[in-house]
């Protein structure tokens, strides 16, 4: 089939096996631009035309794991650490709320510190205080505690498969293994949190029959949101040396997430620095209809460098947000001023 059938028929409904994604995640240009157009189209039909905006509070730096790719990882003595205590996190989270934001993204390296009580009085508390949706980033924990957090109301979790490869998985996990990843992911679904997952793009090893699998695994596990993000090499890891994922690679790997999934949220990952590019030609182009922004206070952002990243102006959390409000206007694009939960609980699309 050539590649236009394949997309169109993609579009319409057929699922395509792992070699017909693997082809499409191969394109050139300008043959991809076929591919990002349908992509654009089937956003604007499952999605409508808004773009939802998550405040993220990265409240703990400290982690037990080794994984070889992140910046913040336990061998890494160079980091200053920080936590935010519970009532620092609940202000914070109150904060984000009077500036607009609907949803806020609880994220911290994988911190023992706070336990499953620590985390649902921050749950607790925060749903007291308005109808904000709270997605819990938080790593791998027992069943008790995700359970216990989901009946304290928190909504949804995001934990990524980062990649579907077993064996490359667990070289670059040697705290963990894929298996447990997977069993974490199927349990927050089980228990009823609306679940995210995602990968990272050019992962040392990794192909593009790999990013097919990625896809595919998306799918089998019904996910409500995937965050797909180039990998990025931090001078202080094992990986400092490799190459830095391609942001072409990326977009193509988005836009074939969307053609598949279709209601799914798909974020312009922070990895691909969608803010700071003039590119015409971004994730909000290819699929995307979410983006997340940083919303702690200035003094933890740096801290937090799970790989490098240029420190942006330091404005006030409301200055910040219109920014970003007036850029995705520049895009042509709305801001959704809803929780935008997963598009899986609706049963109308915006055709
Ligand atoms: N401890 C939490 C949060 C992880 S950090 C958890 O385990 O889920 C959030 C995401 O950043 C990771 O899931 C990973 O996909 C991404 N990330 C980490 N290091 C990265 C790097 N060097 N380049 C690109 N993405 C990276």
């Amino acid at each position: 089939m050539n590649y236009k059938d394949l997309i169109d028929r993609i579009e319409a409904g057929y699922e395509p096996d792992a070699q017909e994604i693997e082809s499409l995640i191969q394109l050139d240009r300008p043959e991809a631009e076929y591919l990002f157009n349908a992509a654009n189209r089937t956003t604007q039909k499952y999605c409508g035309n808004k773009v939802h905006i998550r405040g993220i509070i990265e409240f703990s730096n400290y982690c037990r794991c080794r994984c070889l790719y992140c910046g913040i990882n336990c061998d890494n003595n160079d980091v200053k650490r920080y936590r935010m205590e519970p009532d620092e996190i609940i202000e914070n989270a109150a904060l984000a709320y009077k500036a607009g934001y609907r949803t806020v993204v609880l994220q911290s390296g994988e911190d023992l510190w706070y336990t499953r009580d620590k985390i649902s009085y921050i749950v607790k508390s925060i749903k007291s205080a308005g109808d904000m949706a709270i997605t819990l980033s938080v790593g791998e924990r027992n069943h008790e505690d995700y359970l216990q957090w989901f009946r304290d109301g928190a909504d949804r979790f995001l934990i990524k498969h980062e990649t579907a490869d077993e064996k490359l998985y667990n070289m670059l996990h040697p705290h963990s293994n894929f298996n447990n990843r997977l069993k974490c992911l199927r349990d927050l679904k089980k228990i009823g949190y609306q679940l995210g997952s995602g990968f990272m793009v050019g992962l040392p090893g990794q192909t593009a029959e790999t990013i097919a699998k990625d896809i595919l695994l998306l799918k089998e596990l019904d996910v409500d949101m995937a965050g797909i993000g180039p990998f990025i090499p931090h001078p202080k890891t094992g990986l400092k040396e490799k190459a830095q994922g391609s942001t072409f690679l990326t977009l193509k790997a988005v836009a074939v997430s969307r053609l598949l999934i279709k209601k799914v949220h798909l974020p312009a990952t922070t990895a691909l620095g969608v803010l700071n590019s003039d590119d015409k030609e971004n994730a909000f182009s290819s699929g995307a209809n979410v983006i997340m922004i940083k919303v702690q206070d200035h003094k933890y952002r740096k801290l937090y460098e799970i790989y490098p990243k240029g420190e942006g102006q330091i404005e006030s959390i409301e200055a910040e947000r219109r920014k970003l409000e007036n850029f995705i206007m520049g895009l042509g694009r709305e801001v959704s001023d809803d929780r935008g939960d997963s598009l899986k609980l609706k049963e109308d699309n915006y055709e």
